[in-house]
């Protein structure tokens, strides 16, 4: 048996969806684009959202929206995939990584405050495993200190703070659509706001930095004319790729009733081992449970994620604390720590959680999770 922890789910709608645009007029900057975007757009409850290639690029295009450049310093959980901290580095900014809370893994608030300076920007909060993080207290730091808020919201797409849906809350939230994410469009990412002018920013920078809109242009040549107007990317996605989007959203809900049920069923079974801490969830938030992650005992770990590992279950580790990394290590991080990151680190294992894992599935999951622990003992 192989089991991954974590898969897209595909069905023929989805495959109708792609292939008819495979023979439509438009294979890129078609009208799937604007569907796409308008979908995501009312699901989140935002005004406005761009569709970008991936989710890296929709985390770039958001600090450069927030105008994070040189000198700039950015708050942000060193729990997480690189992604997060790199966009702040393609702006020439600079990470700065705050200790989570032992219970969400998730920031801070508390160590946020201790980190920001003169020098801070924003805070770059990421909803780790589809757990909402603490908004009011990020919010509350970041109107006393006007500081802009991104969220990474890659695994928290229909994640749920205090009634409203992650994506409606903050200056700029993003999303990422990559095969193990909520929904898929192979590649592709997102951002919402509210802001016309960051809405604006980030449409600029996903094409070149190019514009058309007379309002914009020092002058205007005819109706051919455009003007590169500041230093953008293509970061463009593909009309094929939101066709596939538009269709994985109709079965988003349906995607986090069965996560949910899965993680319940998950709890239900490690209910009474002791030597397992199944995740914490903050009150009044609903989390969209894009990964399910245990704590076993320090010395166990290693044992139990290579035996699950031979068993054919895809178990990972989510995160290695990113100022760990050597890139980071050679430049300017070697005496950063995080303690409670660094210690939930040592003990973490993402067990598989995936729409499409079978009732089946799930119960040899448990069983050789119990196994594997015991044995480690
Ligand atoms: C997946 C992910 C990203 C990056 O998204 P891509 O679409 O792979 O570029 C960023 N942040 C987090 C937390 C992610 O999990």
């Amino acid at each position: 048996m192989q089991i991954p922890y974590g898969r897209q789910t595909i069905d023929e709608e989805d495959i109708w969806a792609v292939t008819r645009i495979l023979k439509s007029d438009y294979l890129t900057t078609g009208p799937m684009i604007p569907e796409f975007e308008k979908t995501i757009a009312d699901y989140t409850g935002a005004k406005y959202a761009v569709a970008l290639a991936n989710g890296t690029a929709a985390l770039h295009a958001a600090c450069f929206a927030a105008g994070i450049g040189p000198g700039d310093e950015v708050i942000t959980t060193p729990l997480t995939f690189a992604a997060s901290a790199n966009s702040v580095l393609y702006c020439g900014g600079t990470p700065v990584f705050a200790d989570v809370d032992e219970r969400t893994y998730n920031l801070d608030p508390k160590d946020v405050r201790k980190k920001i300076t003169n020098k801070t920007k924003a805070i770059l909060p990421v909803h780790l495993a589809g757990q909402p993080c603490d908004m009011d207290a990020i919010h509350s730091l970041a109107k006393e200190y006007n500081l802009t808020v991104i969220e990474d919201g890659a695994h928290a797409l229909g994640s749920e703070y205090k009634g409203r849906k992650i994506g409606s809350i903050s200056d700029m939230t993003t999303f990422s659509f990559h095969p193990v994410k909520p929904v898929t469009t192979g590649e592709g990412g997102m951002v919402t706001t509210d802001s016309r002018e960051l809405y604006e920013r980030l449409c600029l920078f996903r094409s070149h930095g190019i514009t058309r809109d007379g309002k914009r242009m020092a002058r205007n040549d005819g109706p051919w004319f455009y003007q590169q107007v500041d230093l953008g990317f293509n970061y463009r996605i593909t009309d094929i790729q939101c066709a596939l989007g538009i269709s994985q959203m109709k079965k988003l809900d349906f995607f986090l009733s069965r996560r949910r049920e899965l993680v319940e069923r998950y709890n239900e079974a490690f209910a009474g081992c002791t030597d397992i801490i199944t995740p914490y969830q903050l009150p009044q938030t609903n989390s969209g449970w894009h990964l399910y992650i245990i704590q076993v005992k320090n010395h166990n770990r290693r044992r139990v994620f290579e035996k699950l590992r031979e068993n054919g279950i895809g178990v990972n580790v989510h995160y290695i604390p990113v100022y760990m990394h050597p890139y980071y290590q050679e430049h300017g991080y070697q005496n950063v720590h995080c303690p409670k990151a660094e210690n939930i680190y040592l003990r973490i294992i993402s067990l598989p959680l995936y729409p499409g894992l079978s009732d089946e599935e799930q119960e040899y999951v448990i069983v050789k999770v119990k196994e594997s622990i015991y044995e480690a003992i």
